[in-house]
Formats: structure tokens, sequence, C-alpha cells
């Protein structure tokens, strides 16, 4: 099997270097996972390290625009299936993939591995000791999460899978995948830590919490922030360590969010 890479030209605030699209190649046939951005270089780039091998899929992780948005055009080029888990309106499967699918791209099996939590639909695919990360684990920097609950079953369920390298859809390939899901639990229990001290400090707003736990960030990455910190708030309130006020589902800033229990 041989592992190449592609990287986008669309370095920025969310895709830091750019988006990485990588290549699995077995016995002359190929699989291109997160196709990225539509930008013709790009896709020029993909074919060309192609080269004589025979494409047979195009795989997506998650349904963000820089990993798919080429998705549907490149299978067509290559009349090769378009496969993820995502419905549009960016990307339309040709064949929705589910947590235990295969697929076969020469004499690797690549496995699919439902990994909710950075979006509600993501997936993860293992083809031998490599393990394929889209935006559930990036390359050395924090992930922002829509599900914090279902993201760290997420992390749990790729513990000790036997894998040996971390392919990501930013930054660079890691080892040690043991170690980089340690740290990825561990950073989000402590910014939870952080967020329930803010509370009890009297931040009550999705942005004092920001505010109060993200010092070390540049407020341009705020808005960001608040994603995640809604995300650990919607844990915190389903586990009652948090109360919403007066029952209020609205989760925008305004919203206040006294400590569990706080009039007793
Ligand atoms: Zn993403």
């Amino acid at each position: 099997m041989k592992i190449t890479r592609v990287r986008a030209g669309n370095p920025g605030m969310f895709t830091g270097q750019g988006t990485n699209t990588w290549l699995v190649e077995s016995a002359g046939e190929v699989a291109v996972i997160d196709p990225g951005p539509s930008l013709e270089q790009h896709e020029e780039a993909i074919v060309a390290a192609i080269g004589t091998a025979k494409p047979v899929a195009v795989l997506v992780t998650h349904c963000h625009l820089d990993h798919v948005e080429i998705a549907n055009a490149l299978a067509r080029r290559f009349r090769a299936a378009a496969l993820g888990a995502c419905p549009g309106p960016a990307f339309k499967p040709d064949r929705v993939l589910a947590d235990g699918d295969v697929v076969v791209v020469g004499e690797v099996s690549i496995e699919v591995i439902d990994t909710p939590g950075h979006t509600p639909y993501h997936l993860c695919y293992r083809a031998g000791d490599a393990l394929f990360t889209g935006d559930h684990i990036m390359g050395g920097s924090s992930v922002i999460v829509e599900h914090m609950i279902e993201y760290l079953a997420s992390l749990e369920k790729l513990r000790g899978i036997g894998v040996t390298m971390l392919y990501p859809g930013h930054g660079e390939p890691m080892e040690d995948p043991d170690e980089v899901i340690e740290w990825y639990v561990e950073h989000r229990l402590e910014r939870e830590r952080q967020i329930l001290a803010a509370l009890e400090r009297g931040a009550r707003t999705v942005g004092e919490i920001v505010e109060a736990c993200y010092l070390d960030v540049d407020p341009i990455f705020f808005l960001m922030a608040a994603r995640s910190v809604g995300a650990h708030l919607r844990k915190l309130v389903t586990e009652g360590l948090v109360e919403l006020p007066h029952g209020s589902s609205d989760w925008s800033s305004r919203v206040v969010f006294p400590l569990a229990h706080e009039d007793e």
C-alpha cells in the first residue's frame, strides 16, 4: 500500500496550511480520501499524483466544503464511486457508507469507522495500520466540536484499535495514535474544567466563558471557540451539571447559564 498526500492551496484560519487530500494505492488501484476544495490546480495535482493507477473510489470524511467541494465532479471524471455519509448539498454520495463498511482498493480493504462529533456525520477510514482522520483529529491543533458527547465517544472508539499512523485532514501525519487520542481527550476535559471554573467565578454567557477560558487564543478565533463552548455546555446540561434558565433552548451568546441547583 502506498500513501500519498496532495495538499490543496487553500491555507487559512480553518484549514491550516491547506486541506490534505490522501491517495491510497494498492495493486494498480487508488482511492482518493477528501478530494478537497474546487481549485483547478488542486484537481490537476491529484490527477498527476494518481498517474496510471485506476481510481476506484472517492471517499469523504465529512461535508465541510474544504474536504468535499470537488468530490462529485472528481468521481464523475474518474468514473469512480463517490462514497461518504453526509447528505448534500455540497456532496451527494453514490453510496452512503456506514460503520463497518469496507471499500476494496487493490489488495487493501479500507474500513469505515463512524466518528461523529466534529460534525453530525463524520467518518474515519482505516487502511491496514493507517487511519485517515479527517477533522476528527487534526495535525496537532484543536478541533471545533459540534457535539461533545459524541465527539468524546468517537475518540474513545479509536483507542487501542492498533493503527500506527494518523493521517489528518489538516497538518502533518502523526505517530503514536493512542498518545495523540489521549491528548485530544485530555484537552477537551481540561476545557470542560475551565468552563466549570468560569461558571463558578460568575461567567454566565457563552461570550463571557470564551473570554475567561481562551486567554491564550487570538480573539479572531472566538467565534469558533464559542461553538465548542456551546457543545461543552450542552454536554454539561445533559449530565445535569449545568442548567438552562426557564428551560431555555436558546444557545445564542445571550443565554445565561447558571450552575445547576444554584438556588438550593
Ligand atoms: Zn471540518
